[in-house]
């Protein structure tokens, strides 16, 4: 049975999130982590962020093509298999029941083991930042899409093939359970991110994506290699709620 903790990597996964860049912020090192270790990676972008920008020559279109090319590139470096978007309107997502099937839709043909996406219950982190309305209504959206609707024979049999994610990894959330050694990919991580010209232009945000994912690291508790020796944490890593939905006792239908 697999155990989801911190060494775990899965067969496949599915990081599902808002806008081009969400993925390169927040979970880029563990896809990339996976990635290298042979995991089957799709990213699916909810939106193609197509109302980010304030220069008043860009379109929607314009950035659509613009923002899109980024993210194929952020993925390309991270090793992502896929990179699928769905092009719904930036800053007007809402957890609805057409969007909650068009995402089973996705995870029924791709077939994750893993899903990653947003905490919908994350509304403020520190004083400055209230989360995107976008990014809450994609993590409700998609947690309500992977239970139960995926798995479920009878609900949308025009949507695919029953499936059952066995692991859901809940990135930028006040309630962590599990920390991802990224040390390893934090490089991959910021490599990425940079692809995002037109959100960043010349920007380095590396001193900040190494800050929190130092922050994060100092929270995960201490482990002993081979349980052996002196508790460690590492220098970089990445944390997840992850919630585990696979049971023994109802063997998922493949
Ligand atoms: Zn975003």
């Amino acid at each position: 049975m697999p155990r989801f903790d911190a060494d775990y990597v899965p067969r496949s996964a599915m990081a599902i999130y808002a806008h081009p860049d969400d993925i390169e912020f927040t979970v880029a090192g563990t896809l990339a982590k996976w990635a290298r270790a042979g995991c089957e990676v799709t990213y699916i972008l909810i939106t193609s962020g197509n109302a980010g920008t304030h220069d008043p020559a860009l379109t929607r279109k314009a950035l659509t093509r613009l923002r899109e090319e980024e993210e194929r590139e952020a993925a390309r470096i991270a090793g992502a298999k896929r990179v699928v978007f769905l092009r719904r309107d930036d800053c007007e997502l809402a957890p609805t029941l057409p969007l909650r099937k068009i995402l089973v839709r996705q995870i029924r043909k791709y077939r994750p083991e893993a899903v990653l996406c947003n905490d919908p219950q994350a509304l403020f982190f520190g004083d400055q930042y209230v989360n995107h309305p976008d990014h809450r209504a994609a993590g409700q959206a998609v947690l309500d899409a992977v239970f139960p609707c995926a798995e479920m024979r009878l609900v949308w049999p025009d949507a695919g093939r029953p499936h059952k994610v066995h692991a859901v990894y809940v990135s930028s959330t006040h309630s962590p359970n599990t920390w991802i050694d990224v040390a390893g990919t934090i490089g991959t991580k910021l490599a990425a991110l940079q692809a995002h010209r037109s959100q960043l232009g010349d920007r380095d945000l590396s001193p900040r994506i190494r800050g929190w994912a130092r922050d994060e690291a100092s929270r995960a508790p201490a482990r002993r290699a081979g349980g052996k020796g002196k508790g460690r944490r590492p220098e970089y890593a990445e944390a997840f709620r992850v919630m585990r939905l696979f049971r023994e006792d109802v063997p998922p239908e493949s």
